[in-house]
């Protein structure tokens, strides 16, 4: 049952019944339209309250019907709002809680409206790239003044009821109910049945009129403002446009333009991009082997290993989330400094105002020091953050192995050791997992989650929950070198390198690459983390594997001591204590040398053929990974690109990206790329699982 029939005297209820938010899928929506129909036949009903069980009112369209046929299938919301707004008797939505999307846009269509307070109102459908479909973009407006119409249509951010109340002559609400909610909606349906009794016209928010003084200036004004905040996105821009009819345009007509607009978003790469991160981002959590009941282990106290870059900013995860953390040294010093970059951190918060005092204290009790093992034998869960050497990890598991309580689990945020290694320093490789944070790990969104052949479920499943408490998008990986993030990185620094052989100035592939989205292009990347990281990687390739062709120019760029930002010069040359990256004539000329070196002359490399180069790169070894099972699903890779390394997110992921150019095209281009003397033939072989799927007609993501 989705929908409760209810008499309270002579009012019907009917109640949303479909959690987690009574989202108005198709078996919904049938029962509330049958439900409408049997009270208005109902002769002893005078007028219908429509509200929601649990904790909301609605939290819009189900989801899950996104895109299928079940989301037009009769009554679609259009017709339910229709239905309703017919209705021969009066028709009160009572909300509370949550009211978004589709479920405002049916309270709406109510005659009436009444509202708990703190119920959260939001037109969250730019953030899917599109814009509300079902009327909103036309009532909104005709009950709030335009402006703050607009300003939720366009920002699609939930505001609370009594702030919309205060809104002067607006008509969203007729009362906010403080007390019961149901016991004052219904004696507010019933007065107003009795009202209406005699035939008094039911008031329509279709019949009123959305009103602006100058109407031409703001829209322009709101128009202009829009393109600059949303570049990218072209949903805010028509969301100014379906409420500029809303204000110019009768109804009917407006709502008629509202659905061409929306129709055409559907369709928009952007929006389809913005969708696939929005199911991906839920689609991540779910571990195909983990079935969703796993019992999970109590966390309830945490111990970090290591005071460092790492070790600092994985505490306050915790910290900030109310969790208590132990962090264990070698030196009291080590310690101190440690806990300084955690106060500096969060003084630097509470001066900008983002955090209280009090919270600020709050969260600093809550970390205590210690350089003994045994101070750490009561946690539920150890993350290890010390140096990248697998003789201190050893060390390290093997202690905390001698002193943690059975049942925790021990954690790793290794970066490039074999998981299964570390496992293996303790007698219980099924309590290890990694994790894989991302540098400053207080502020980045990614948390690479490492299963190891050994993990177990319930290891996973309570480290993929405590994610969400620490607010970090969590995907599982394999155990590879590099994970799924680094691996493919890999593959697109290579190809930079060898665009710089070929005639590109470092600058030249930056602009290329952060026109096309990504946060950064590769070389300012590389300033920005260290270029010694990837030229210690590099050592260790050519001896593990001396066929794998790389380009010297980052050796040699290393060999100089221009390690990037942190040595005041890298491929860019920067100011003291400046972060603008500076063209550098130094780089440029050990760059022409090493080309010259090797017989090449440089010729013009257009930016499409470099971001090409880049990105295809990255959806090859994208590939790979999802064959050797080190991801699960596309969808997952796409994840870690967009909250770990920047890639733009109206393009969804280099996966989904690849998606949209389509799997054939892509191979074709790869081919292309193949038969570039300078370039690496057998890098661009495409991976049989992308040959495959371009073979096929089919694409990687669902
Ligand atoms: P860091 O050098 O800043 O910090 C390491 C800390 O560990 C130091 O404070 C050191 O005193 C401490 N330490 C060393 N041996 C110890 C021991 N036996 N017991 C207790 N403490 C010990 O290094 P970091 O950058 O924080 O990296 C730590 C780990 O995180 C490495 O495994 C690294 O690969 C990984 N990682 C680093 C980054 C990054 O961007 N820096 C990103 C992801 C993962």
């Amino acid at each position: 049952m989705a929908v409760r029939y209810d008499l309270h005297g002579e009012v019907a209820v009917l109640t949303l019944d479909n959690p987690p938010v009574n989202g108005l899928g198709l078996a919904t929506r049938r029962e509330l339209s049958a439900g409408l129909e049997r009270a208005l036949a109902h002769p002893a009903v005078v007028a219908i309250v429509v509200t929601g069980a649990g904790k909301v009112f609605s939290g819009g369209a189900d989801i899950k019907e996104f895109g299928t046929d079940r989301a037009i299938a009769e009554p679609n919301l259009h017709s339910l709002i229709r239905q309703v707004e017919l209705a021969g008797k009066p028709v009160v939505a009572a909300m509370h809680g949550t009211c978004m999307g589709g479920g405002l846009e049916l309270s709406l269509a109510c005659h009436y409206r009444v509202a708990a307070p703190a119920t959260k109102v939001a037109l969250p459908e730019v953030k899917l790239g599109l814009l509300p479909g079902a009327g909103g973009t036309q009532r909104l407006p005709r009950v709030l003044d335009v402006e703050t119409a607009l300003n939720m249509i366009v920002s699609g951010e939930p505001v609370a009821s009594e702030l919309l109340a205060s809104v002067p002559g607006q008509k969203l609400f007729d009362q906010i109910v403080e007390g019961e909610l149901l016991a004052g909606a219904v004696a507010f349906a019933a007065a107003k049945g009795h009202e209406h009794a005699g035939g008094a016209p039911l008031p329509r928010v279709r019949d009123l009129k959305a009103r602006h003084a100058n109407p031409d200036a703001f829209f322009q004004f709101a128009r202009n403002t829009v393109k600059a905040m949303a570049r990218h996105f072209p949903a805010p821009a028509k969301c100014v446009d379906a409420v500029e009819a809303a204000v110019k345009r009768d109804i009917d007509a407006g709502l008629a333009y509202e659905r061409e607009l929306f129709m055409a978003l559907m369709f928009t790469p952007e929006s389809q991009a913005l969708r696939h991160a929005f199911f991906a981002e839920r689609a991540a959590s779910k571990i195909p082997d983990v079935p969703e009941d796993t019992q999970l282990r109590r966390i309830a106290k945490v111990g970090v290993v290591g005071a460092g870059t790492m070790g600092g900013g994985i505490s306050m995860n915790f910290l900030n989330a109310g969790l208590p953390v132990t962090i264990l040294e070698t030196t009291a010093e080590a310690l101190e400094r440690g806990v300084a970059t955690i106060r500096r951190n969060y003084e630097a918060q509470v001066r900008k105002g983002k955090l209280k005092e009090d919270k600020y204290q709050q969260r600093m009790a809550l970390l205590t020091t210690t350089l003994s093992y045994a101070d750490l034998a009561d946690c539920d869960l150890v993350i290890e953050a010390v140096y990248e050497d697998l003789g201190v990890k050893q060390q390290v598991f093997g202690a905390l192995d001698e002193v943690v309580k059975p049942g925790a689990i021990l954690a790793s945020n290794t970066s490039t050791l074999d998981l299964n290694r570390i496992a293996g320093f303790t007698k219980r490789p099924a309590d290890v997992v990694g994790m894989h944070f991302f540098s400053p790990a207080n502020v980045m969104k990614l948390l690479e989650v490492v299963r190891g052949e050994k993990t177990a479920k319930d290891v996973l499943a309570t480290v993929m929950q405590l994610a969400k408490t620490i607010r970090k998008t969590a995907v599982v990986s394999g155990v590879c070198d590099g994970f799924i993030g680094n691996r493919m990185i890999e593959q697109y620094s290579r190809q930079a390198g060898f665009l710089l052989e070929e005639g590109c100035t470092p600058q030249q592939v930056d602009k290329a690459v952060e026109a096309f989205g990504f946060a950064m292009g590769p070389f300012r990347m590389g300033d920005l983390a260290g270029n010694d990281i990837g030229w210690a990687i590099r050592k260790r390739r050519y001896v593990e594997q001396p066929q794998m062709r790389y380009s010297q120019t980052a050796d040699l760029l290393c060999e100089m001591g221009r390690y990037g930002q942190k040595t005041g010069a890298g491929w860019y040359d920067y100011a003291p204590g400046k972060r603008d990256a500076i063209p550098s004539p130094v780089v440029e000329e050990m760059v022409a040398q090493h080309r010259a070196g090797l017989g090449i002359t440089a010729r013009t490399i257009s930016d499409d053929e470099i971001v090409h180069r880049l990105v295809y790169a990255l959806v090859n070894e994208g590939a790979k990974i999802l064959e050797d099972g080190i991801a699960s699903k596309a969808s997952d890779i796409d994840m870690v690109y967009l909250t770990g390394y920047g890639f733009p997110l109206w393009r969804g992921g280099p996966m989904c990206y690849a998606d949209s150019q389509g799997l054939f095209n892509v191979v074709q281009t790869m081919k292309a790329f193949a038969r570039n003397p300078l370039d690496d033939a057998g890098f661009w072989e495409p991976a049989p699982l992308l040959e495959r799927l371009a073979a096929e007609g089919r694409r990687f993501t669902a």
